[in-house]
């Protein structure tokens, strides 16, 4: 499947937002964002254009899709999916962001970064439920056990990533245990569950035009 390979922090820079794409950097001064606010390019500087209506959902919905490192047909589903469901569809829609395996993986500490969390679900080192689930968009459910497998404990990726998410709140419809690389699914996430900087109402109104 097609996959953004360029520079990660260039994404952070054209949305001049955090995007938290490169785990503990993202929080040091080493991230760029801290030095060159501004967007990539030779004339990224220059551009003072005061960005509204279209081009301000246009760019509410690629920070979302980049924080989740998903592509535009993937998120364009979870848009569909939870505009025929009941409920409100922004919410839904943040929902199933969240719900996916590569980003519980990443919030229960098994990775640094969501970008690196999808590799770790994609070489297999993530067991739900006691069963191998490759699958980096896996919706997880409540209830759901999530685990490193044995083999994988000791690898330097996931060991980075549990000294990192130990430091930060784990979100409250998740429950994590360090020691034993494992995690349970209270409850379904909520918005208020979900602390990143993204107006979904603005999607909504993109998508919906
Ligand atoms: Fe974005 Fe992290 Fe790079 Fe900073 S270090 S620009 S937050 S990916």
């Amino acid at each position: 499947m097609a996959r953004y390979t360029g520079a990660v922090c260039r994404l952070c820079r054209r949305e001049a937002t955090k995007l938290f794409l490169k785990g503990a950097k993202c929080a040091s001064d080493r991230c760029p964002l801290e030095k060159r606010n501004f967007p990539p390019g030779m004339h990224g500087k220059d551009r003072k254009a005061k960005i509204v209506g279209y081009g301000l959902q246009l760019h509410e919905k690629q920070k979302a899709k980049r924080m989740y490192f998903t592509l535009e047909s993937q998120f364009r589903a979870y848009y569909e999916k939870a505009n025929q469901a009941a409920g409100v569809t922004g919410e839904l829609l943040i929902q199933q962001l969240e719900r996916r395996l590569d980003n519980v993986a990443f919030r229960l500490g098994f990775a640094l970064s969501r970008r690196q969390a999808r590799q770790v679900v994609r070489h297999g080192h993530v067991e739900v439920n006691g069963r191998k689930v490759n699958i980096p968009s896996y919706q997880v459910n409540a209830g759901d056990e999530i685990k490193v497998r044995d083999a994988a404990k000791k690898l330097v990726i996931i060991e980075q990533g549990v000294q990192y998410a130990a430091q930060n709140p784990v979100p409250a419809w998740l429950e994590a245990n360090f020691e034993n690389l494992s995690g349970r699914v209270l409850h379904l996430p909520k918005r208020q569950d979900v602390n990143l900087p993204i107006n979904e109402q603005l999607i909504v109104e993109l998508y919906s035009k």
